[in-house]
């Protein structure tokens, strides 16, 4: 995974917004896709939600503890 400039290790984990949550699905600019993302459905493999309305519903979590 390639790593963010500002990342430290150690941080305390901090709320992610819709967008960031997309990203550690997706994958974006610093991030590798996650391998449950199917790109194909859009959907995540581990819970079966389509990941575009999940990670903007504030109750939902990712099932592995990504966000
Ligand atoms: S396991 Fe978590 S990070 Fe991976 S696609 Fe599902 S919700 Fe996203």
């Amino acid at each position: 995974m390639k790593m963010h400039p500002n990342h430290q290790q150690n941080r305390p984990k901090k709320e992610l917004s819709p967008r960031e949550r997309q990203e550690v699905c997706t994958g974006g600019m610093w991030q590798n896709r996650c391998p449950e993302y199917s790109p194909t459905t859009t959907q995540c493999r581990a819970c079966g939600c389509f990941v575009n309305a999940k990670v903007k519903l504030a109750t939902e979590k990712c099932p592995l503890g990504k966000w």
